[in-house]
């Protein structure tokens, strides 16, 4: 914590759109926020109307809603305009299909416009969007699927053939496949319906407790949970969007997350649709002067990335960004796992302004704490609770949870229900959902504190943290300190049996191009991690890793470093992307 704060100017950014923290703390109130949109007659609500079709009655039907960069670099737009008649008319083809109201309807998609075309047509229809990541193998693919009881999926002919077409038998409940781009046997080919079918369809209007999405948790700390919202979150996706990331209405906004996990849906759709801002999506994988070339050619105003893509750009160094100039960008966010104390000043380095760190959960739908426009920033700290949100730090004992207020007290981050995009349930784990609560509180499974100026400081996991001679050590702290070291890409600090201290701290550390492992090296980090931290905390053992396992959103599977330290299963790896074992 010994970084500078960066100071907010106190005027720049206190806009209708973002005023001072405390004011708008204090005076918010859902129900206002219900206010700013728009619903549908007697009390219902559709999401997808206050994504597309109001604006389109509010007379910005020509604004570009989604701008799709494809692999190769040609740019198709879609305006709301179009993404209306394009959603009416999937929502027609489920109609006609024999999709009713609460079937359940997944998508297997790279970022392709068909995919934002279903997730919205088919929350027009009334029925529940399940998306899931195209990266997935047919295992991943089946449980899901199984778990949520599919009625229908929109894929690709090479993702069915590769791995849906096998499962069929297995999925008793699924009576329509959608492929974008071909006909096979037993599927139904999305082009020609789409020709054929009528522009015009009357949203569904849907209770505010009706589902809407299903979304599976990214499976960091063992088996993925199926995590159900409903429609009524829309009111948290459209305030989280406006107030956490500065969302104006006509705004350029790239979110890098992939509609696979919940940020790209709550944050890659639905937050930026109902803000009415410009969309960028791209079809790529990460790939870092394609990256910046899009955030300077496409004049993106405000950029919402995750720590992983943050340390590929910094670890690809100042060469890439000194020809370029980034002068649209005005505010960038990020999410999905602790944000380095160095990621955020190399942001305000490199770009101008800091990284803003937020942090919420597929459970949670929407952003809880944040880095606020308007908020000086601590770095490393993930920011303050959203308005409407309360926050605190607690112990949970056999009277269950009880609030430590000391200042920088550890414990359980835990979460005050009541948002509208709190999760409404576990899929078929309700004994699992009601441990989450406790004496008034969610539970959020995260290990945190509090400073006296209300900041919260992310600490670790529950299961992460790491007890060592009587000290007990959060392994964000540890990482932080040897990512400040040049030679540093990505650490992963997990704690390993050891007879005298109980446990010990172990560093799994990624190098930056450049860089080789060498025992000079070990000793170097090691006492940097101890000057850093003391000798309690730093590490004792570093090992030399290409890379980290990590999920599918980015996060670093500390649980699996850990497996494999002592030998034991993996457990569910559902959601591993490749990695050097
Ligand atoms: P699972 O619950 O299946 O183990 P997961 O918790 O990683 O997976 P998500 O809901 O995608 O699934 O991720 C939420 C978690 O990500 C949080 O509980 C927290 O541990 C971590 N996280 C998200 N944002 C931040 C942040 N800004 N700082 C620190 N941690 C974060
Ligand atoms: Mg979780």
């Amino acid at each position: 914590m010994e970084y500078e704060v960066i100071k907010k100017p106190r005027s720049a950014g206190q806009t209708a759109n973002m005023p001072d923290y405390r004011k708008v703390h204090e005076t918010f109130a859902w129900a206002d926020a219900h206010k700013l949109i728009d619903g549908l007659p007697g009390g219902k609500l559709n999401i997808a109307f206050e994504a597309v079709d109001r604006h389109v009655a509010a007379g910005h039907g020509a604004q570009i809603a989604l701008r799709w960069i494809a692999k190769s670099g040609e740019r198709t737009d879609f305006t709301f305009k179009d993404l209306q008649d394009r959603t009416n008319r999937f929502a027609n083809i489920l109609r006609s299909r024999g999709i009713k109201k609460g079937d359940k309807v997944y998508s297997l998609l790279g970022r392709v416009p068909e995919l934002y075309i279903a997730a919205l047509g088919t929350l027009k229809a009334g029925a529940v969007f399940c998306p899931l990541f195209s990266a997935f193998g047919p295992e991943p693919i089946q449980s899901r699927m199984e778990i949520g009881g599919a009625n229908a999926i929109i894929t690709s002919s090479r993702l069915y053939k590769r791995k849906l077409k096998n499962l069929r038998d297995h999925l008793p409940d699924l009576r329509e496949v959608i492929l974008i781009d071909a006909e096979e046997m037993d599927t139904t080919a999305l082009a020609p319906l789409m020709q054929k079918a009528s522009d015009a369809f009357d949203i569904e209007p849907m209770d505010p407790e009706d589902t809407a999405l299903l979304h599976f948790t990214s499976g960091t700390t063992g088996k993925p949970k199926g995590v159900v919202h409903v429609h009524e979150a829309v009111v948290a996706h459209h305030t989280t969007g406006r107030l956490a990331l500065d969302l104006r209405p006509g705004d350029i906004y790239w979110c890098t997350a992939d509609p696979g996990w919940v940020t790209g849906t709550s944050y890659g759709i639905i937050a930026p649709l109902t803000n009415r801002v410009t969309m960028i999506i791209d079809e790529a994988e990460f790939d870092t002067n394609r990256w910046y070339d899009i955030l300077e050619k496409e004049a993106v105003n405000v950029w919402y990335t995750a720590p992983t893509a943050i340390r590929m750009l910094m670890k690809a160094g100042k060469e890439a960004t000194q020809v370029r100039t980034f002068k649209a960008l005005r505010f960038m966010a990020s999410v999905g796992e602790p944000l380095n104390p160095e990621a955020v000043v190399w942001g305000q380095e490199t770009f101008g302004i800091p990284f803003h760190d937020n942090w919420w959960q597929t459970e949670t739908g929407g952003i809880m704490i944040a880095n606020y426009a308007s908020m000086d920033v601590k770095p490393g700290s993930m920011g303050k609770p959203m308005p409407g949100i309360e926050a605190g730090i607690v112990e949970v004992t056999e009277d269950g949870a009880k609030e430590l207020t000391e200042p920088l007290a550890m414990g359980e981050l835990a979460l005050r229900p009541g948002w509208p995009s709190m999760m409404r349930g576990y899929l078929h784990e309700q004994a699992r959902y009601d441990k989450c609560f406790s004496n008034g509180w969610y539970l959020s499974g995260d290990l945190a504190m509090r400073d006296s100026d209300g900041y919260f400081w992310f600490v670790g996991r529950g299961n992460d943290l790491i007890k060592s001679a009587g000290h007990l050590i959060g392994p964000f702290e540890v990482e932080s300190a040897l990512m400040e070291h040049d030679a540093v890409a990505e650490v992963g600090v997990i704690g390993v049996p050891d007879e005298t201290a109980g446990e010990m701290v172990k560093a799994y550390v990624a190098l930056k191009p450049g860089h080789t492992p060498s025992d000079e090296l070990m000793l170097d980090l090691m006492g940097h991690a101890r000057k850093r931290l003391g000798p309690a905390v730093a590490p004792k053992e570093i090992a030399f890793r290409e890379n980290l396992p990590k999920t599918r959103s980015g996060k670093i599977m500390r649980r699996l470093l850990k497996a494999r330290e002592l030998g034991l299963p993996e457990g569910d790896i559902s959601t591993l992307e490749s990695d050097e074992k």
